[in-house]
């Protein structure tokens, strides 16, 4: 699969037809998708209507955009008008939504070919799509590992050559998690530069979409067209798209970037050294390393999973089996909502809604999740004081490379504990991305995090641009 930069210049030059290029990923899909489990939904005639309509505006001299003709992949927790989207998880059964999500307004009016839903952890809960209701997705580097998650079903779409690109969300990790599993580029952007209106909602004041890619230019080139004020998302920042490709080549010369000690710590032995590899790389570009050490960060993991799932506990109070999806008939409405909610989420998210319910309950909500607040603006304050003296972090994305079924997914601690270095950026609200850099354990990718305050994002491709050059990814 080419990049979609080239596509969209193909296809805009009359050069490929977007619906050559839609066949050519449906090809991908219909060989590998039964194995890898990576969509929910392929929506084959939609997709061929829109490659259509591209070539027609081609045919008729018009400019079809910047993502003329590029097959793109959609987590399953955003709406597309008439398309099923379950996040997941049977408590949706039969849902379409009435309505397209502001991202995938713009990515058709910017040419992209949107093919189709994929799989993610139920409720974007989870880092390695086993809890999907619908069994989980493989990782497609070996499938006898997983994807990583939540959005495993939109990395591995990247990855396997399916489409160039794919929409994440990224609330804890969600994006940059799968991304460095699957040896593809995910960014989780400043909260608030992606409108989140049409995102099914997990943790609201953390929630975010992103873009995945093969390549850092096509990550880039994805975020310029889905960024920007949306009026129907009221955290919405008040500006415009940011200017992206256009810096990509900006490097990092003249840049101080923080190699900090606590996104580090813990992790394996090849992604330790794949991380001061990367340190070295960044140097020999123009850049000063300095170690430090942010003590703060050791406090994400624990305020995440009170602020979380008390998010997540009012967010999904809405799934009673009277206005979405599923519904399972009882004596009287009470009997109804406690069996259709007791058939419709799977266990982590019944996990999770205890623990919201418990964190947010009459007698506890100061002991944890107004403590769990308090522990967040520390973690605000840790970030801004290290950004007075460094432009950038450095650090892993997470502990390990891909993991096998069922490794984790019986102790929720271990799974959790693959956040650990991801988090802390969701509960800032600033940016962070993963690009792959050397391989670990079995030939696998890793995924080193570069790290920067609200409305970095600019720098922040800038550097992974560094690294996927130093990899050898020119
Ligand atoms: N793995 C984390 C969780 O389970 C993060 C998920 C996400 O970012 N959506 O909550």
């Amino acid at each position: 699969m080419t990049t979609a930069l080239s596509i969209a210049r193909d296809v805009n030059a009359g050069e490929r037809s977007a619906s050559s290029v839609l066949a050519a990923s449906l090809a991908i899909v219909a060989a590998r998708n039964e194995e890898l489990n990576v969509f929910l939904h392929v929506d084959y005639e939609g997709a061929t209507a829109m490659a259509a309509a591209v070539d027609e505006r081609v045919a008729q001299g018009l400019n079809a955009g910047p993502l003329a003709g590029v097959p793109i992949a959609i987590k399953d927790n955003m709406c597309q008008t008439g398309i099923p989207t379950t996040c997941s998880s049977r408590i949706l059964d039969g849902w379409r939504p009435p309505y397209n999500a502001t991202v995938i307004d713009r990515l058709i009016a910017a040419g992209a070919v949107p093919v189709g839903k994929t799989n993610l952890d139920e409720f974007a809960m989870g880092s390695s799509t086993e809890t999907s209701a619908f069994g989980p997705t493989r990782n497609p580097l070996d499938p006898t590992r997983v994807p990583g998650g939540s959005s495993g079903g939109s990395a591995a779409a990247v990855a396997a050559g399916m489409t160039p690109l794919s929409l994440g969300s990224d609330t804890g990790g969600s994006i940059r998690q799968p991304a460095a599993l699957c040896g593809v580029v995910g960014m989780k952007p400043t909260y608030g530069l992606v409108s989140r209106y049409g995102l099914i909602a997990f943790a609201s004041s953390l929630d975010q979409i992103g873009p995945f890619a093969a390549t850092v230019t096509d990550s880039a080139l994805l975020l310029e067209v889905i960024a920007g004020h949306d009026p129907r998302d009221t955290t919405s920042l008040p500006e415009p798209s940011p200017v992206l490709v256009a810096h990509v080549n900006d490097g990092v010369a003249g840049k101080r970037i923080g190699l900090v000690r606590e996104l580090v710590e813990g992790a394996d032995e090849d992604v330790v050294n794949a991380v001061n590899s990367a340190a070295e790389a960044l140097r020999a570009a123009g850049a000063t390393i300095v170690e430090l050490s942010i003590p703060e960060l050791r406090l994400g993991l624990s305020a995440y999973y009170l602020i979380a799932p008390a998010e997540a506990s009012s967010n999904l109070a809405r799934y009673d089996g009277v206005r979405f999806g599923l519904r399972v008939n009882g004596d009287d409405v009470t009997a109804m909502m406690e069996a259709t909610r007791t058939a419709g989420f799977g266990a982590e998210v019944k996990r999770r809604i205890m623990l919201g319910t418990y964190a947010l309950s009459a007698g506890y909500f100061d002991a944890y999740y107004g403590q769990a607040l308090k522990v967040r603006t520390l973690m605000i304050d840790a970030f801004r004081r290290a950004y007075d003296h460094v432009d950038l972090l450095l650090g892993a994305t997470t502990p390990s490379v891909a993991f096998a079924f069922g490794a984790k997914s019986h102790d929720p601690m271990a799974m959790y504990l693959s956040d650990v270095f991801t988090i802390p950026t969701n509960l800032a609200g600033e940016a962070a991305i993963s690009v792959p850099f050397a391989t670990g354990e079995a030939g696998l990718p890793i995924g080193v995090q570069i790290l920067g305050p609200g409305r970095s994002e600019a720098q922040l491709f800038a550097a992974a641009r560094v690294l996927e050059i130093a990899d050898g990814r020119p």
